[in-house]
């Protein structure tokens, strides 16, 4: 934390937040990326978790990088608030590792599921598997999905913690600490921005962290069943996600970038 932050009484410091934020929220999220540079990525969580109480909330995927940050919050606060979207076409191993992650920390994840008219709309319009047929169709399925069900649970926030890396693709490379979503109106978080893959192997091993078993079979980033494949050695981490597209369409749409 930058001297001028730590200086401030804790109840001082959130009037003065919220004051700030709402008078400049880009100096804002500037001091704090400043404030948290070099830090380990618990120390945005320690800052804003108890700020922000119900309105902060880690949007899990269940990848790597959410199960260490699950790790690393319900360590900080076992009330804290996670959730994740069930698209309807996950794989067997991911909705197994909803059940083990509610088991070993004692929790029950929120599950937010897509609007059922919408996705029978667009089955009955395009066909169940229409994904394959053009990046349109494709985006309209993540958005009747995935997009929709998470701006019902962004409603609810102030904050939303994510696990995006820098290192993840060449759609996230420039992705800070801690951000404003003009999109969503919301403090978006990424403790893990800087980190390796190495890193988050490390911190899942050396805690015991539950993962997707699919990790274990050559699936680095998994996504909805259909639209997920292994990779080959040397592939890049995201090539089996929407393996047809070309690399800079890979973004489901959760995560736009101005
Ligand atoms: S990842 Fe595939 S199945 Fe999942 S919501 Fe997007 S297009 Fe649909």
């Amino acid at each position: 934390m930058s001297k001028r932050v730590n200086d401030l009484p804790r109840s001082r410091l959130l009037v003065n937040f919220k004051h700030k934020f709402m008078k400049n929220k880009q100096e804002l999220i500037e001091e704090l990326n400043t404030a948290f540079e070099g830090k380990t990525p618990e120390e945005p969580l320690k800052y804003l978790l108890p700020k922000y109480g119900k309105r902060i909330a880690l949007a899990s995927s269940l990848g790597l990088e959410d199960q260490v940050l699950t790790d690393m919050i319900l360590k900080i606060d076992p009330s804290s608030r996670i959730f994740t979207i069930d698209t309807g076409r996950l794989f067997p191993e991911t909705y197994s590792l909803i059940d083990r992650t509610n088991m070993r920390y004692d929790i029950k994840m929120e599950v937010y599921f897509p609007d059922h008219e919408s996705v029978e709309k667009y089955v009955v319009r395009n066909g169940i598997n229409a994904f394959y047929e053009s990046i349109e169709k494709r985006k309209e399925c993540c958005r009747t999905r995935k997009i929709q069900p998470l701006l019902r649970a962004l409603s609810t926030l102030d904050v939303w913690i994510c696990g995006l890396r820098q290192e993840q693709s060449v759609t996230r490379t420039g992705i800070r600490t801690v951000e404003w979503d003009e999109a969503n109106s919301l403090i978006k978080v990424n403790p893990l921005a800087g980190w390796s893959e190495q890193d988050v192997w490390n911190y899942i091993k050396t805690k015991n962290v539950p993962y997707n078993k699919l990790h274990d079979k050559d699936y680095p980033s998994i996504g909805c069943q259909p639209c997920t494949r292994a990779v080959l050695s040397g592939e890049d981490v995201r090539a089996g996600r929407w393996w047809w597209e070309n690399p800079e369409h890979k973004e489901c749409g959760l995560h736009r970038r101005s």
